[in-house]
């Protein structure tokens, strides 16, 4: 019966993830095996990553050719780098992720990774060298073995553990009866958004991508959880690159670099510090932002 119940939990969980803006889309297309808007070239190689930098070269994009979204891009993330990425709403932020992965290509420019043009190599290879982890994971009604696994098949249960052990949510499995084999879900335990995040951010790092995309939920957070999240991304992006897409400034006030993007263009670029200096967008941002959570505590 469980068999024929699947396809019906699949149907939800595709469309709860369409709704929800950056989808983890590798999972969609394993999952669907349906047309993708872009193919592979015949023939193409796949992408093989030794150092993980990523280079946006004047990558122009609309998802209607009326309208550019992204108007001449370039930026540069080198291998092992933590770039975050901030600008109003609309801006073309989840874009920037979509077009990575791509799920577009662009209509001008290029992307490379580690100096290979993604439109050329195996979108297999290409999604796999990148983790994502989406605004709102989505947790499959099934144990929370089973979901960390996900991320990668035949992952044996040391590299579960150990996966869960460095999103720091070990612990809190284990205080659960049924450890691993707990159910979850609607028919099982209920976690809450910085735990979904957690198993999220474990099957990522089961998947061991050099690449890691963060998309940080837009609804709040209670501080303790972001705070914690913060740790743990902190942890996993040792040793390799990480891109963030940033509503709350201050979870990546330490980035390497930030860069500012306001209607689809690149208006800054730098560190925190120098983008406090800049007296720009990045710091009236910072300034708004920092007087909201002011009130708020008041
Ligand atoms: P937010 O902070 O609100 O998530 P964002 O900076 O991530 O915004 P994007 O999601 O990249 O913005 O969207 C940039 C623009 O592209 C927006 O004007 C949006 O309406 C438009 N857009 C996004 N996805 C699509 C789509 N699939 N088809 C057409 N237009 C789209």
């Amino acid at each position: 019966l469980m068999q024929l119940f699947r396809p019906l939990d699949m149907l939800g969980w595709v469309y709860r993830t369409i709704r929800q803006g950056l989808i983890d889309m590798a999972d969609m297309f394993r999952l669907m095996d349906e047309q993708e808007e872009v193919k592979d070239v015949p023939g193409a190689p796949a992408l093989i990553v030794r150092q993980p930098s990523i280079m946006f070269d004047n990558v122009r994009f609309g998802y209607d050719p009326e309208r550019d979204i992204l108007k001449g891009l370039s930026f540069e993330a080198p291998a092992g780098s933590h770039v975050a990425i901030v600008g109003p709403s609309g801006a073309g932020k989840s874009t920037i992720a979509r077009l990575l992965f791509r799920f577009y290509d662009p209509q001008g420019g290029r992307i490379l990774i580690d100096g290979q043009d993604i439109s050329q190599v195996a979108q297999t290879s290409l999604r796999e060298a990148i983790g994502i982890v989406p605004q709102d994971s989505v947790l499959f009604n099934e144990t929370i073995g089973y979901n960390i696994a996900y991320g990668r098949g035949g992952a044996t249960t040391e590299e579960i553990h150990d996966a869960a052990q460095r999103a720091a949510i070990l612990p809190f499995i284990e205080r659960l009866p049924d450890g691993f084999d707990t159910e979850v879900g609607e028919r099982g335990l209920k976690l809450s958004g910085g735990e979904k995040q957690r198993v999220a951010i474990a099957r990522t790092l089961v998947k061991n991508p050099p690449i890691m995309l963060f998309d940080e939920a837009t609804s709040a957070l209670d501080s303790r959880t972001e705070q914690d999240i913060l740790e743990t991304l902190h942890a996993v992006g040792q040793d390799r690159t990480t891109l963030a897409i940033a509503h709350r400034l201050s979870t990546i006030a330490d980035a390497d670099t930030i860069l500012v993007l306001d209607h689809g263009t690149l208006v800054e670029s730098g560190s925190h510090r120098e983008l406090l200096a800049k007296r720009g967008l990045y710091a009236e941002m910072w300034a708004r932002q920092q007087s909201e959570a002011e009130e708020v505590a008041a």
